[in-house]
This record gives C-alpha cells, structure tokens and sequence, in this order.
C-alpha cells in the first residue's frame, strides 16, 4: 500500500463536533448568540483568565488587541522577524510601525537583549510570538516592559495549552490572542480569540469587532431600542454560534491533544538527539509546549546537500514538511514601507536558510512518525 501524504498539520472533526455545529444551525442564533459567550467564558477558564473576545479569525485577534492597547499613527510596536505576517500586519494596520527584531538561535523565540537595543520614545508595545508553541520567557519580558511601560501582546496562536512556570498561556502577557484556523490546535474553520485579566480593555475590543459601536445594551435600552452610537472606528469582525459550537466541541479534546502532540514531538526529539546533522530546537527548562510545530535546524556544514532538496526529497515522498517562516525583514512590504532590510536580522536569516517543520498533529500513528524518521534519516545518510 502506497502511504498517504502527511501534511505538517491537518484539523481533526468527529461526529460529535458536527452534531454540535447542526444543532445551531437548527436552532434561531447563528451569529452573535449565546454559543460565542459560551466559547469565550469556555476559553477564559481553560486559561484561567478573566475575559476573552472571540472574533473572525487569529489575524482580527491580533488588529483587536493592538487597538486595544491604543496602538496608533507614530507609533512602534516591537515584533520578532520569525513569525506569520498578520504579527506586524495588525500594527501597520493601524498606522504603526512594526519594529522587527532578531531572534534567539536556539529558540527562534524574541531576543529580550534585542527588544532593549530597539526601544525609542514611540516604542508601546511589544508583540512576543510563542512560536512553534513554546511560550517565551514571559518573566524577562515582564522586567523589560515595566520597565519601559511597555504593554505585551502575546500572539500565542501556536501555544494554546502552553506554560510558563506552570501558567498557562492566556496569562502570561496583557493581552493574548489565539487563532482557531484548521492547522491550529483546535479549530472553529476560521477564528480567533483574545484573552485578558484586564477589564479596561474589554469594551473597546468587542467595540472593535463590531463596526466600533457601542455595547451599552442598558444604555441603548434606556434611550430608544433603535439607537445606537459609533464611537471608534471598527470592523465586522463577528464570528458565528456555529463556528463558536465547534470551537467548544473542540475544546473539549485539546488536553488529549496536547498530548499527543507532546508524545510525537518526544519521539522526533529522542530519534534526533544524537544527530550530528539535524537538531531540534532548544525546549526551555520553565515550559511546557504546545508542539503547534515540530521544527528542526539542518547543519549546512555537515551537510552536502540543501535544505530546499531536502524539503524536495521529503514531499516526494509523501512528506509535507514545511518552513516556518520566512523572515519578516526580507519581505518585500516591510522593505519598502518601513525600511526593513536583508542583514538586519542575522539569527533568524541563519534560521531561515536550515528550519524544516516536520509532520505533527494528533491523528498521526506510530507508523506516520517513525516514517517520518526514517525518511528523513535516509535523505541525510545517502547525501
Ligand atoms: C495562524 C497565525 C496567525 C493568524 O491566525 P489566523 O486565524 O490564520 O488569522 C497569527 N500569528 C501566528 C503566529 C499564527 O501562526
């Protein structure tokens, strides 16, 4: 039997999630219900935090907590160069500008010492990337933004489920934002969510995600049933009682897969500890990973072959390696609009040139990781 494709990430939905998402679409809400406070109370607790807004999607999460956090015109907010564009997007979306900074080599998480040397008067707030699931030292950062009276966004939209010092992301930064997309830990098809312990922000961010009109029911009920105020500029950033459905269906499975994810990472980890030509990233002391991805650094001096054939290699058979990510100073749209240049970033541009994502998600069997292995041992050994 010719094995299957074995993409880097692929979403799990059984029986019961779509039972969850039929009975809403039988019922009279299917958006802006009580399915979307239910999902976000579900996530709050999870997280053990007090609040959430629950939007469209990851990147509406992110727009959301910026504007939240009063990011404007004139101002910089510092984000790491190893990320998903919608990090810097939801800055330069609202008038800002992303500062990008290099990251640490052995993590790919922010470079505190970086954050330091890239501060200016503008500078309001950092957006710390818990990439590939693993939370970065949020008790470094804390000493750094108080410091600077910075706030921190944690886009912790790999690290759903992830610690630091035993608390779970969620609580770790001012705000945090978590994405639902299909490839994340759990899915709600597109979707997103931010979580805080601050009431402050609460108002402004559900304003946010409906055209900035006003949330007040009390206040609109005393007046008249048809008024209403717009009071910032916002968005339709709405997500649907159905998507909220599958969300909390979903949710209810994220411990279990979490750790199977942790089980498939621990098989890579053990299978390539002693490689003298792959080496998986450093896992910090203090955390407890999500495992959103499982990226490894090939060693271009010991290797007579390139990352990019490699990458080949695994997709001919049946492999669906991938590369997270290309780093932000070398696009094009940060060049052009905000200066960023190749050489800016040396630890990330390194990175880039030798991380490969392999295959990671709960479904996969015994026979899917060790053929991972072995086909990625045998590219090595022949080449
Ligand atoms: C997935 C992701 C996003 C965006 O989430 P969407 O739900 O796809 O909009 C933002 N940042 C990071 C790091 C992500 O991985």
């Amino acid at each position: 039997m010719k094995p299957g494709f074995l993409p880097y990430s692929r979403h799990q939905v059984d029986q019961n999630d779509i039972e969850a998402v039929v009975d809403v679409l039988n019922s009279q809400w299917l958006t802006t219900g009580a399915k979307v406070i239910e999902f976000e109370e579900a996530v709050a607790r999870y997280c053990g935090v007090k609040h959430a807004v629950a939007v469209s999607s990851g990147t509406a999460a992110l727009h959301c907590a910026a504007f939240a956090a009063g990011i404007g015109p004139g101002d910089e907010v510092i984000v790491p160069a190893i990320t998903f564009a919608a990090t810097a997007n939801c800055v330069a979306a609202l008038g800002a500008k992303p500062i990008i900074v290099d990251v640490d080599p052995d993590t790919l998480l922010i470079d505190v010492c970086e954050i330091e040397k890239h501060l200016s008067a503008s500078t309001k707030a950092v957006i710390a990337v818990d990439y590939a699931g693993q939370p970065c030292n949020y008790d470094i950062l804390r000493e750094v933004a108080d410091r600077h009276k910075l706030n921190i966004i944690a886009d912790s939209c790999h690290a759903l489920g992830a610690c630091f010092n035993d608390a779970p992301t969620g609580q770790l930064a001012d705000l945090t934002v978590f994405s639902f997309h299909p490839v994340k830990h759990i899915t709600t098809g597109e979707g997103g969510m931010v979580v805080t312990n601050d009431s402050r922000w609460i108002e402004r961010m559900r304003r946010f995600r409906n055209h900035g009109i006003t949330a007040d029911h009390h206040q609109r009920s005393l007046e008249d049933t048809w008024y209403y105020e717009v009071v910032d500029l916002g968005y339709n950033y709405r997500i649907t009682d159905f998507q909220c459905a599958l969300g909390l269906s979903q949710l209810g499975k994220l411990n279990k897969w979490l750790a199977k994810r942790r089980e498939i990472a621990s098989h890579y980890t053990n299978a390539f500890e002693t490689s003298i030509t792959v080496h998986p990233l450093n896992v910090l002391p203090a955390v407890d990973h999500a495992y959103h991805l499982y990226v490894v650094r090939l060693d271009a001096e010991q290797l007579k072959i390139s990352r990019a054939e490699v990458f080949k290699k695994l997709r001919e058979n049946g492999i669906g390696a991938n590369v997270h990510y290309i780093p932000l100073n070398l696009q094009p749209y940060y060049q052009k609009r905000f200066g960023a240049c190749r050489g800016q970033c040396p630890a990330a541009e390194a990175a880039y040139e030798q991380i490969l994502s392999l295959p990671i998600f709960p479904s996969m069997t015994e026979q899917d990781i060790e053929r991972v292995i072995k086909t990625l041992k045998s590219i090595i050994s022949n080449n």
